[in-house]
């Protein structure tokens, strides 16, 4: 899979950070970003339920051959 934040719609909620720290942060705007090296989701079941909590659909998952 490959995730990716929408940083135009992102309102900085931060709750898929909180869900998911490993995977997502706030940057100094406190708009969400995927962690560099970690747009595969690093096997984080959680993700999923993350995309899904977000109030405002900003984070987007692609499904990838490899996983
Ligand atoms: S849950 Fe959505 S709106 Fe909230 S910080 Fe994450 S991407 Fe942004």
């Amino acid at each position: 899979m490959h995730i990716s934040v929408d940083s135009d719609r992102c309102i900085g909620s931060a709750q898929c950070a909180v869900t998911v720290p490993s995977v997502f942060e706030q940057d100094e705007d406190g708009l969400s970003t995927v962690i560099p090296g970690r747009e595969d989701g690093g096997g984080e079941p959680l993700v999923r339920e993350a995309v899904r909590a977000c109030p405002v659909r900003a984070i987007t998952i692609k499904e990838t051959e490899d996983a």
